[in-house]
């Protein structure tokens, strides 16, 4: 079972776990206003719709709106641990796995199997998750794959 990253709201904003409010909140500014809708312009936007420049906008006021908060930063940081941090335990490159047909295996400590399909990495998949336990790993060096 593949899962695709997370959106990490530190991340996004480009900040430190433990970076202090001030941080958080000139973060913030410099991102919105980067990715302010307005700021987009069809002739030279590097690749970027102005859906993304909404997404994207959209996704740091959320983020902003999480982190400034002291007790919704908390609370973040408590799932955080558990939806994001917890399962990117470990990256494995893609030429490590067993390949059988369009399926890529690869073993758990757990005895049980890693597994993503050559379908998976064409939508953009790079994390697996273990079927058995709670482990996950990023694949890595796919470009050569597709
Ligand atoms: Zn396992």
């Amino acid at each position: 079972m593949a899962a695709k990253f997370e959106t990490d709201y530190y991340a996004e904003l480009g900040v430190d776990i433990k970076a202090p409010r001030e941080d958080i909140k000139s973060a913030y500014r410099k991102q919105i206003t980067l990715w302010h809708p307005d700021k987009y312009k069809p002739d030279n936007n590097d690749n970027f719709s102005l859906e993304d420049f909404n997404n994207k906008f959209q996704r740091i006021q959320k983020a902003y709106e999480v982190l400034y908060n002291d007790i919704t930063r908390l609370e973040y940081n408590n799932t955080r641990a558990v939806n994001i941090i917890k399962p990117i335990s470990d990256q494995v490159s893609i030429r490590e796995f067993n390949k059988n047909r369009n399926e890529y295996s690869y073993s758990c400590r757990c005895g049980d199997l890693f597994t993503i399909t050559t379908d998976d990495i064409a939508e953009g998949y790079n994390s697996v998750e273990c079927p058995n336990c709670s482990l996950s790993i990023v694949v890595c060096d796919l470009e050569n794959i597709v």
